[in-house]
C-alpha cells in the first residue's frame, strides 16, 4: 500500500489540508488529515478534563473511542460515535492541540491509527500533517513540504474562516500560527521539518489552483 501514498507536511496555515483534499479528489485517492486525529484527541482531553499525561490520553482514546472513520473519499474524526469535524476547529482546541501532540505515547497511538487507516484506502491516499514524510510514512514515493510566508498564511487562515482580513487580525493570527509552529518544530519527538527527500514548495503568491497543480505535476511523474 505504501507505494500509493502522497505525504504533505508543512506549518500551520500553509494550505496542506485543503491542497491534500483537492489533490486526492483529482487523483481518485482518499484524503487523510492527520491533524484531525490530534484535534479530536485534544477535544476529548478538554471535555473529560484528563491531565496531559500520555498513557491517560491513550486510555481515554481507546475507551471513548476516538477514531477516524472512512466515509467515501475521506476520514471523519469521531469521539464516542459522534462526528466532531466542526468541534475540532474551535479556538479552544487549536490553542491546546500542540501540547497534546508533543507527547510521545500520543504520537505512537496516532501513528498506529494512521497506518491502519491507510490500509483501508486501497486506491491511494494523500496524508497531510507535520511528520508524515519524516516519521509516519517515510517510504511514501512523493513527499511535499508546503510553506508560505507567515503573513500570507495568516491571511489565508482568516479568509478560510470567513473573517475580515485587516492588519490587526493578520497580526493576531500570525502570532498564533507562529506560536504553534514554534511548539511543533521545537518538540523532542517528530518535530516539524521537511524530510530529506521532500520537495519543498513555497506557495507564497500562488493561487490555490496553482498550488494544487504543482502538486499534481509532481504526482503525475510518480504515479
Ligand atoms: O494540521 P492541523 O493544524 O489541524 O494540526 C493541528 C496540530 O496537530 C498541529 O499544530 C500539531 O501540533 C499537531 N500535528 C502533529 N503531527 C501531525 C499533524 C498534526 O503534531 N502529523
Amino acid at each position: 500500500m505504501s507505494e500509493r501514498i502522497i505525504a504533505i507536511d508543512g506549518p500551520a496555515g500553509s494550505g496542506k489540508t485543503t491542497t491534500a483534499r483537492e489533490v486526492a479528489a483529482r487523483l481518485g485517492f482518499v484524503h487523510l488529515d492527520s491533524g484531525a486525529l490530534y484535534r479530536a484527541l485534544t477535544l476529548a482531553v478538554l471535555d473529560h478534563q484528563v491531565p496531559l499525561v500520555g498513557e491517560r490520553i491513550v486510555a481515554l482514546a481507546r475507551s471513548l473511542p476516538v477514531r477516524l472513520v472512512l466515509a467515501g473519499r475521506s476520514f471523519v474524526p469521531e469521539v464516542a460515535g459522534a462526528d466532531v469535524s466542526e468541534a475540532i476547529r474551535s479556538e479552544r482546541v487549536t490553542a491546546r492541540v500542540s501540547e497534546v501532540a508533543a507527547l510521545a505515547e500520543v504520537r505512537e497511538w496516532v501513528n498506529q491509527q494512521l497506518r491502519l487507516a491507510v490500509g483501508e484506502a486501497v486506491e491511494g491516499v494523500v496524508v497531510d500533517g507535520r511528520d508524515i514524510g519524516t516519521v509516519v510514512f517515510p517510504e511514501a514515493p512523493l513527499k511535499v513540504y508546503l510553506t508560505a510566508s507567515e503573513e500570507e498564511r495568516a491571511q489565508r487562515r482568516l479568509s478560510q474562516m470567513g473573517r475580515r482580513v485587516d492588519p490587526e487580525a493578520v497580526g493576531r493570527t500570525s502570532a498564533e500560527l507562529s506560536r504553534r509552529d514554534l511548539m511543533d518544530s521545537s518538540r523532542a519527538v517528530a518535530p516539524l521539518k521537511p524530510a530529506p527527500d521532500a520537495v519543498v514548495l513555497d506557495t507564497t503568491g500562488l493561487t490555490f489552483g496553482e498550488q494544487v497543480e504543482r502538486v499534481l505535476e509532481l504526482a503525475r511523474k510518480v504515479f
